[in-house]
């Protein structure tokens, strides 16, 4: 049992072509694809290997600087404001 990386995840890599499933122990590949069809898009699921507390908020933590990498989140808030009035 190799637990040194001790993410506490198990990375689950969907192709969203063929549904073909890879699985990851916490580290994912930069550039992946998929053994069958050759696709390059996935969908990502990031499942916890024990679902206590702690993890459950670094789930939380993870969703949160995810929505960070929005380019520009002020922008889109304007955009919701426009289409509304
Ligand atoms: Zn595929």
């Amino acid at each position: 049992m190799a637990k040194s990386k001790g993410s506490g995840f198990v990375i689950t890599m969907v192709c969203v072509t063929c549904g073909a499933e890879q699985f990851f122990d916490g580290a994912v590949p930069g550039s992946l694809t998929c053994p069958k069809c050759r696709s390059t898009v996935f969908r990502e699921f990031a499942t916890p290997v024990t679902p206590d507390e702690a993890t459950l908020a670094q789930l939380e933590d993870q969703s949160r600087s995810m929505s960070y990498g929005d380019p520009s989140p002020a922008t889109a808030r304007d955009d919701v404001r426009e289409l509304d009035s």
